[in-house]
């Protein structure tokens, strides 16, 4: 109301009028403008009054007249200055805000058609009001009943109580109100529900129904921030943020003890060790053969008897293995080549071993216990059956997805009878310890964290299937909204929710009872070596059997040219060369234990023998000369 009429308020209240009504004000208005409009126009000319009659058609001649000098006349008017444009309606009204406060009502701001509102009150004068409002307030919050957010005490006895509510949440609204200061008061829903749209009612049912139909100012809980509540509640900023996930019992198969030892390793590395084993030993030995400097004389002071290569087929064989299982063999390779097969095949047994090592630690740490779903996909696929909790916001999650295999699994969960839904989370947890692997539960991550942080027997299967977060609903414009924000940011800032959330999930009501199995817990996860996580080291084998290779070749060549001194003998000196590779890979022996030569050795070419330096001369005596000079 304008300014210049809260002296009739005043003068109303005077007369002992505890209020007028703007109805009343409007027809006080309309009579004392009809009034003076008729009292103008018979000043302006005389006018009279005629008889009519309601049901016939005369006219009064001075109508139209009359009412367009109540369209041009002005009045100032309970309501304000009275104006009307051609049109007959009424222009430039302009209404005072009014506040009701201790000392009464106080004007707040202006309301007007072309600049709606203006309020006269800075925004902290307005905040401070809402808090003084705050004040003096007795909020009702309403909440649902589920661990560790809202529960029941319990007595030292075991015995539950109902006098007091505690939990996360009661905690949490505690520290709200100790901030912005007022009291409050916790009531349980009514039908202990979050809050679901029924269409055939046209309502919503649980905390938020309760919310819109103002019998609550708040409503706090594991209460999920979603589009369709959002639409018709007002949320606070976000207090944990989490995700869905999925709820299943550890299989009690475990794997037999007699063979723990292959556990570590997966089938497809423990098959690439072996044959990474014979292909490096075949290798070893070939390229002993092919080197010349690996051929040493069998005795120092006898060169007689010929020279010894020490790399025969199971010699090879046995030096790989010796080295596999960190023993050792008992010859040493010589030549540059030999060496970086040993080399590389000695950096592959030590990361394979101490992979291995470590893998076994932790298999042997913890049994390793087996999952038959290892995600939603295995889930969906799986013969398993799984429910949500009845009405909430998962359920809501698969039945609103656009996602298939969500659809699939909605459409699945819908099929079932009885139902695999729960009335409480209580229930559904229930339902995965006692169905022993047949029933998977789909629940939000930080009661599964709790849950499993409690049944030792639980995991939570998989990552989270998305992301959302709880917060404290309020009635749609509640005025409260920006206080409790802030003072909720506070709280996160001080590392207070941190606090309580560790004294709810960790601490209280038996939390960390799996603790222990929960550090064997990393190691029942513990996942057999794949090839994937080992490749690298292969991949490092065979590029040094590459190297050994192109180096043997270099040996060979080396040693062939130092032995060609003449310019007919270098000529012809590929030619032996070729020769001596075909011979040395088909000589199978080349000396006796004793060192004495072989019968199969003394096949060697004369080629053969001069690149690798045997005594036995025929047609290259010259050669032999050379090197034994
Ligand atoms: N927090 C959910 C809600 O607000 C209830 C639990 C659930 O649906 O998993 O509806």
């Amino acid at each position: 109301m304008e300014r210049a009429h809260l002296p009739a308020v005043r003068e109303a209240k005077r007369n002992n009028m505890t209020f007028l009504k703007t109805e009343m004000a409007l027809m006080y208005d309309a009579v004392h403008l009809f009034a003076k409009a008729l009292g103008d126009l018979d000043r302006s000319r005389p006018i009279e009054v005629a008889r009519l009659d309601c049901e016939g058609d005369e006219t009064w001649i001075y109508g139209n007249s009359l009412v367009n000098y109540m369209k041009w006349v002005q009045v100032r008017g309970l309501t304000g200055l009275i104006k009307f444009d051609a049109k007959g309606f009424r222009r430039d009204v302009t209404l005072d805000i009014v506040e009701l406060t201790k000392t009464g009502l106080v004007k707040v701001g202006r309301w007007s058609r072309t600049s709606g509102a203006n309020y006269t009150k800075s925004y902290r004068e307005v905040e401070q009001g809402i808090v003084e409002d705050l004040r003096r307030k007795n909020l009702v919050i309403s909440s649902v009943l589920e661990p560790p957010y809202v529960m029941l005490p319990e007595t030292p006895d075991g015995e539950k109580g109902s006098q007091r509510l505690e939990g996360f949440c009661i905690d949490l609204i505690r520290e709200i109100s100790q901030i912005l200061v007022f009291n409050y008061t916790v009531e349980l829903a009514d039908d202990g529900t979050y809050g679901r749209f029924d269409a055939d009612s046209g309502r919503w049912n649980g905390m938020i129904g309760e919310l819109l139909e103002q019998k609550a100012d708040l409503a706090i809980g594991d209460l999920t921030i979603t589009n369709e509540r959002k639409q018709v509640v007002d949320f606070t900023v976000p207090w944990m943020n989490l995700g869905v996930s999925i709820l299943y019992r550890k299989s009690s198969k475990k794997t037999s003890v007699f063979y723990r030892f292959l556990s570590p390793i997966s089938a497809d590395v423990w098959l690439s060790v072996a044959s990474a084993y014979l292909v490096v030993s075949v290798m070893l030995f070939t390229i002993a053969r092919f080197s010349p400097y690996e051929w040493t004389d069998t005795h120092q002071c006898d060169t007689s008897e010929g020279r010894i290569n020490e790399f025969s087929l199971l010699g090879s064989f046995w030096f790989c293995f010796g080295s596999l299982v960190q023993q050792g063999g008992n010859a040493l390779p010589r030549a540059i080549s030999t060496r970086i097969i040993a080399g590389v095949w000695w950096f592959f047994t030590l990361i394979m071993i101490s992979s291995y090592t470590a893998n076994l630690t932790a298999f042997l740490m913890a049994e390793r216990l087996e999952t038959l779903v290892e995600s939603v996909d295995d889930l969906a696929k799986s013969q398993i059956q799984y429910g949500t909790l009845n009405g909430g916001s998962t359920w809501n999650f698969f039945r609103t997805s656009k996602l298939a295999i969500y659809q699939k699994m909605f459409n699945f969960m819908e099929s079932q009878t009885p139902t695999v839904y729960s009335t409480s989370n209580e229930e559904g947890v229930s339902k995965v310890l006692k169905g022993d692997g047949k029933y998977a539960y789909i629940m939000e991550s930080p009661s599964i964290e709790y849950v499993t942080e409690r049944h030792c027997d639980l995991i939570q299967v998989g990552g989270l299937l998305n992301s959302r977060s709880y917060s404290i609903a309020l009635p749609p414009g509640s005025p409260y909204r920006t206080l409790i924000n802030s003072a909720l940011l506070k709280l996160q800032e001080t590392g207070k929710l941190r606090d309580l959330k560790h004294k709810w999930w960790k601490v209280e009501r038996g939390g960390g009872a799996c603790q222990s199995s929960g550090d064997s817990g990393a190691a029942s996860r513990a996942k057999e070596l794949g090839l994937n996580s080992v490749g690298g080291v292969f991949v490092v084998l065979l590029a040094g059997m590459g190297l050994a290779s192109i180096t043997a070749v270099c040996e060979f060549a080396w040693k062939a040219r130092r032995l060609s001194s003449s310019a007919k003998e270098r000529d012809s000196r590929w030619n032996d060369v070729s020769k001596d590779l075909g011979l040395t890979l088909s000589c199978t022996s080349s000396t006796t234990t004793d060192g004495k030569v072989s019968a199969e050795g003394r096949k060697v070419s004369a080629l053969t023998k001069t690149t690798y330096g045997s005594t036995y001369t025929t047609t290259c005596s010259f050669r032999q000369k050379e090197l034994l000079s």
